[in-house]
């Protein structure tokens, strides 16, 4: 008899198996993919290490999440420093003097603070009414039409004047030289890849892939005392109270026969009319280097699509939006009912969660548990 089992080795199971095994319980761990690590999968194709389910860059401000990934993987120092595409002119991101310089011009940063403020002047927007209206008045005109317009309309698959202000709250403008997109005090990508981190993770457990916790409930719930859920939690009661919905994303992938197609890991096609909203070049997570230490001499792309999402896709960014917040709140006065079973992790919590709060609510859920 297992004292858990464990549905999903993404992170948050990863974690809490850890753990648990630690204390000296007994655990299972299932996933009905044919890998572990969920989301933060990679695949190692041409000696790149691919992020199959979007890119992830490890980044946070908590030491004690990252004094315990550290145990698992060493981390590199990649920073990311996003380019944005538009129309063939690039510009650098977060917003920041290489943007303004290039945009205007300006060398200093009162320069480009005084175009800031003469656009939003000109533009004479005092009660923002939509989402464009919103952005020219925190950056004025030119970033909003270059940089800001077209990619929000792709993402949304909606014009910005009918999106709601408050999608932006504030748009971060840096007076300085910095392109480091995350203000964090920790960040980078784990050496060999996301999956090796979480092998290590699992090291010494028992997992069973290809294994779905809905096939076979009956059977696997009586091998164990509890049961950690990390699926969708509106899977798990068979959807009766209606379907939970989720923003999706599709990725195009393509090897190319050349050793640098964009010199950067990640480029924002930022006008209107590139379908895709970005590009990544998963060799430059890792200075496009193979494990070894070579030179890679192929790349790996990926164009990434914002798409509606219909039940049966992938689940990746939960709506919050008020239905599916009330659905939500139904839904886990269910999982509060159920006795042996435990809801954690982004799906299991209908949560977007970043890789470090997953691991920071993992190690919390495993002290009270535990
Ligand atoms: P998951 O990784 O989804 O794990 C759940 C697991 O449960 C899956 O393996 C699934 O197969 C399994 N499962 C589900 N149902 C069943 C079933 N019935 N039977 C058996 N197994 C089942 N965070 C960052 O910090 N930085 C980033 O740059 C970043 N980029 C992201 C990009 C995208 C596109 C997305 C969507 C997220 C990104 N994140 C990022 C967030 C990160 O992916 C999550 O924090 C993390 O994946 C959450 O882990 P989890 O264990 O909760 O869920």
């Amino acid at each position: 008899m297992y004292d858990y089992l464990i549905v999903g080795s993404g992170l948050f199971g990863a974690v809490f198996a850890r753990q648990a095994t630690d204390a000296g319980k007994k655990v299972l761990v299932i996933d009905k993919r044919p890998n572990i690590a969920g989301n933060v999968y990679t695949e190692k194709i041409e000696g790149i290490h691919v992020h199959k389910y979007g890119a992830h860059i490890f980044h946070t401000n908590m030491k004690h999440v990252w004094d315990y990934v550290t145990k698992f993987a060493t981390f590199n120092r990649f920073t990311n420093s996003p380019v944005a595409n538009y129309h063939g002119e690039l510009y650098s991101l977060p917003f920041n003097m290489y943007t303004f310089n290039k945009m205007w011009g300006v060398v200093t940063p009162e320069e480009a603070a005084a175009k800031i403020e003469e656009q939003k002047k000109e533009a004479g927007i005092t009660e923002p009414k939509n989402l464009e209206e919103q952005a020219i008045s925190l950056v004025g005109t030119d970033i909003y039409e270059k940089l800001i317009k077209g990619y929000t309309q792709k993402q949304w698959g909606r014009p910005c004047t009918e999106l709601p202000a408050f999608i932006i709250k504030r748009l971060p403008v840096r007076l300085t030289f910095d392109n480091n997109y995350f203000n964090a005090l920790y960040q980078g990508i784990p050496v060999g890849g996301y999956t090796k981190m979480v092998e290590n993770m699992l090291d010494g457990i028992e997992v069973r892939l290809n294994t779905d916790y809905f096939e076979n409930k009956a059977e696997l719930d009586a091998l164990a005392e509890k049961v950690v859920y990390t699926g969708p939690i509106d899977a798990f009661f068979d959807f009766k109270l209606g379907t939970l919905e989720y923003r999706s994303v599709r990725f195009e992938n393509e090897t190319l026969d050349k050793p640098n197609f964009q010199g950067n890991a990640a480029v924002n096609y930022t006008d209107a009319e590139t379908p895709w909203t970005r590009i990544i070049e998963h060799k430059w997570f890792e200075f496009g280097k193979d494990d070894e230490g070579n030179d890679i001499p192929k790349t790996i792309i990926s164009r990434e699509y914002s798409s509606e999402w219909k039940p049966g896709d992938e689940p990746y960014y939960p709506v919050n939006d008020e239905k599916n917040g009330k659905l939500y709140e139904q839904y886990k006065q269910l999982a509060d009912k159920e006795e042996k079973v435990l809801f954690g992790g982004r799906l299991g919590e209908y949560k977007y969660y970043d890789m470090d709060a997953v691991i920071d609510s993992a190690l919390k859920f495993a002290e009270k548990e535990l």
